[in-house]
């Protein structure tokens, strides 16, 4: 009874002088990219309501594993926090051997954005529809080249998708994220990929890229013209990236709670709000910025990718 009441008395103490020094917040893909953007926006609205500084590391590699291990395995003290996408649930069963279990590693703070995905190639790349470009990949696919931010990663996942769809492999090119991804697209050294819109609404706008179709169920508000794949003639196509974030299992409560309080706050911040809508990427409603919330989707979410990847063979070990 007396070690209960102490740590109440300590995770309460704990919560009222959070957060005493900066937090660091690891990010699993490379600066610049879809993922660094949302968790430098967020870290920036959510520093301004804690006073203090939310320093963001890009940990990359094993295609967002490496930063997710850290977090797993840093103190549980709230100063060491993890922002990660859809792929910390299909790494899940990707990887066969991680060294934290996706299911318990991790006490959740709550979701933060959904960002639809878009299916771009290089600029110069001939088919001028969906439909011309799944014929063209199954006459030219063995020389093509599909850019992804690593096996784990959204654009893998939404690359294998597609292959499967198409009944078509191309030669995939894991980067450390979509940010050098697109800088090589742009270049037109490699030539297709699927990225979140956090990071193709500039690209696709001022047609540094070619784009084919979003990968989402009705067309977006921003770009009317672009169809959905399900639309252009893959039935069904849907994938799209969630991101959420995240503490080590054992962080306190409160703290848990301050900071899920913390993200509500910011994602309702009118900058951020329409800095997030520019680059078609969404802040969820304060009801998913909850611990609760995170966790549902977390345990959904592995379950629902583990048959898909078992069946469509591709892990690592
Ligand atoms: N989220 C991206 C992806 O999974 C990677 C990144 O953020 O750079 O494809």
């Amino acid at each position: 009874m007396i070690a209960a009441a102490l740590a109440m008395v300590s995770s309460a103490a704990s919560a009222q002088t959070y957060p005493a020094r900066p937090i660091t917040l690891l990010v699993p893909f490379a600066a610049g990219g879809p993922t660094d953007t949302v968790a430098r926006m967020t870290a920036q609205s959510m520093s301004k309501l804690l006073g203090q500084t939310i320093v963001v590391e890009n940990a990359t590699g094993a295609g967002g594993t490496i930063a997710t291990a850290r977090a797993a395995r840093a103190e549980p003290d709230g100063y060491t926090l993890l922002i990660h996408h859809i792929g910390i649930s299909t790494a899940a069963t990707l990887y066969r051997k991680l060294p934290y279990d996706t299911k318990t590693a991790f006490a959740p703070i709550g979701l933060v954005t959904n960002a639809p995905m878009t299916i771009i190639a290089r600029a110069d790349l001939p088919p001028n529809n969906l439909a011309e470009l799944i014929t063209y990949i199954k006459a030219n696919g063995d020389k093509m080249t599909f850019g992804n931010a690593g096996l784990g990663a959204a654009s893998h996942l939404c690359g294998m998708l597609f292959m499967t769809a198409i009944d078509k492999q191309v030669l995939t090119v894991p980067y450390k994220g979509n940010a050098p991804v697109m800088n090589d697209l742009i270049a037109k050294q490699i030539d297709l990929t699927c990225d979140q819109t956090t990071n193709t609404t500039g690209p696709i706008a001022s047609k540094l890229v070619k784009s084919y179709a979003t990968t989402t169920k009705t067309r977006l508000a921003s770009m009317p013209d672009l169809p959905t794949a399900d639309e252009a003639g893959l039935k069904g196509f849907e994938v799209g990236a969630w991101h959420g974030l995240y503490a080590p299992k054992g962080t306190p409560d409160d703290v848990v709670r301050k900071l899920s309080k913390t993200l509500q706050e910011a994602l309702r911040d009118p900058d951020l709000v329409k800095r997030f809508n520019e680059i078609n990427t969404e802040p969820v409603a304060q009801d998913e910025a909850t611990p609760e919330a995170l966790k549902v989707k977390l345990l959904s979410e592995v379950d629902r990718w583990k048959p898909i990847i078992e069946a469509a063979g591709q892990f690592a070990d």
